[in-house]
């Protein structure tokens, strides 16, 4: 459901925008959570940057719901970290799911591997396991916080501190946008947060288990997601450009 929050004061968070860019992790999302009422979500796949974000989230206390995909095919490592740092906050990570009707209807149609047989097969597998679900996880929001880097690609080249969601309706934002990798590996080494210990054996962007392998050297960060496609249909069901577009994950 649209919020009217978003179009009547989209424009207003022009100065957050601006003031955002010389704050630390800590007082952007701080900043954040005072400027914008309502419930703001922070979904997390628990790769760096998520685990950068749940970190000071939780170490601040602030009133932003920590949500999660379980898409039913990730790694067990990503089980491992999960349940790591819920230990490590004292906090329960609520976890969305696919719905168990559509699920079935797909494997039955498609085949538990289905995916790697065409870009629609492995785009309707995001449909059900991960873009559905994150709906729900999202409904009712007035703000969405995620781990976005604008170097992280060049599709993700424009991603900015604060951004709209036209499909969802929703304030997106990025408060890692303008970091490094380096500084968001020194950062989680500095607080000691729990990591996927897949970062440490060449799986620089982690999602589901089929669909993630590990870089070679010398290779862009997201060319270990779906790989076997051809870079221009590597798109996300999850991000959306302002224009409406989706956000595409070129390697
Ligand atoms: S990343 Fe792969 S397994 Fe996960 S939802 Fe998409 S197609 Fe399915």
């Amino acid at each position: 459901m649209r919020a009217p929050f978003v179009t009547e004061r989209l424009h207003s968070l022009t100065h957050l925008r601006e003031a955002l860019g010389d704050l630390s992790l800590d007082d952007r999302l701080k900043r954040v959570r005072a400027a914008i009422p309502g419930r703001i979500v922070l979904t997390t796949s628990f790769g760096i940057e998520d685990q950068a974000l749940c970190h000071a989230v939780f170490s601040l206390g602030l009133e932003i719901d920590v949500v999660t995909l379980d898409t039913g095919r990730l790694f067990p490592e990503t089980y491992s970290v999960w349940a790591e740092t819920e230990a490590r906050y004292d906090r329960r990570i609520r976890a969305f799911y696919p719905r168990h009707d559509a699920l079935e209807a797909h494997i039955d149609g498609h085949g538990i591997n289905g995916f790697y047989a065409s870009v629609e097969n492995r785009k309707a597998c995001c449909e059900v396991r991960k873009v559905e679900p994150l709906a729900r996880a999202l409904d009712g929001a007035e703000a969405w916080i995620t781990g976005l880097r604008a170097d992280q690609s060049s599709a993700r080249s424009a991603v900015d501190a604060i951004s709209h969601d036209p499909a969802r309706g929703l304030i997106k934002i990025n408060p890692l946008y303008d970091w490094d990798r380096p500084t968001v590996v020194e950062y989680v080494k500095r607080h000691a947060v729990p990591y996927n210990q897949l970062h440490d054996k060449g799986y620089l962007s982690i999602g589901c288990q089929p669909c993630t392998r590990a870089l070679e050297p010398g290779e862009p960060e997201r060319a270990g997601r779906w790989w076997w496609e051809a870079d221009e249909k590597k798109e996300c069901g999850l991000h959306v450009a302002a224009d409406g577009r989706l956000v595409r994950r070129s390697a």
